[in-house]
């Protein structure tokens, strides 16, 4: 499996805020935008492009550009707060939406809503900023390929290494991209050191 973790410095200052208990939801929302902005350019650096003639105001010449639309696919609730730099960066993104809520005691995600664009023939990216156990990615992956996705990458702000194993035994052929790669997971199966809940600082839940 492709892991990339983002090397900028940008993500490295913006994670620390993130992780900060004191960051408040307002500032919060804007940390994830700006990270998630790093992500997703980092994500669709091999998308393909065609060649477009144009008229430039002084002569003709040719750009390129993208040739396939893409789809985005947040799992519910947190991954909302990473489509919207997906939307300023490919305003003609299509956006899927994945409900998995994940049980607090026994830490099992269980599907509630599924509505999906037409993925075929589409680079499609699963986005949820927190791949704890890797139950709910490799759910929502299950789901886009059965849905006739192949060009799959799933991008997460914070990862633990049980999250990312789970991933490459069970859809190796799909590239993680991340802002961080944490230690652990503690016995509630928080990510450690982490930042939380995300949905919870994100919504001030
Ligand atoms: N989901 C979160 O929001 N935080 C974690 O640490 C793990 C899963």
């Amino acid at each position: 499996m492709a892991l990339t973790i983002v090397q900028h410095p940008l993500a490295a200052h913006v994670l620390t805020h993130l992780r900060d208990q004191t960051t408040k939801p307002a500032l919060f929302r804007t940390l994830c935008h700006q990270v998630t902005l790093l992500l997703a350019l980092e994500a669709t650096r091999d998308l393909a492009t065609e060649e477009k003639a144009i008229e430039t105001p002084l002569e003709r010449t040719t750009g390129r550009i993208l040739a396939k639309p893409l789809v985005v696919v947040p799992i519910l609730r947190a991954g909302l707060g990473m489509v919207e730099p997906f939307l300023d960066l490919f305003p003609d993104v299509s956006v899927g939406y994945i409900g998995l809520e994940r049980n607090h005691a026994t830490a099992i995600a269980h599907s509630y809503y599924c509505k999906l664009p037409p993925v075929a023939g589409r680079r499609v990216l699963i986005i949820d900023p927190m791949l704890a156990t890797g139950g709910s990615a490799v759910q929502a992956l299950d789901v886009v390929k059965a849905a006739g996705a192949k060009d799959l990458a799933l991008v997460c702000i914070v990862a633990a290494p049980q999250g990312v194993a789970l991933v490459e035994q069970q859809h190796p052929d799909v590239p993680v991209y991340l802002g961080a790669l944490d230690r652990d997971l503690n016995a509630r199966k928080y990510i450690l050191p982490g930042l939380g809940d995300f949905g919870d600082r994100l919504y001030g839940t």
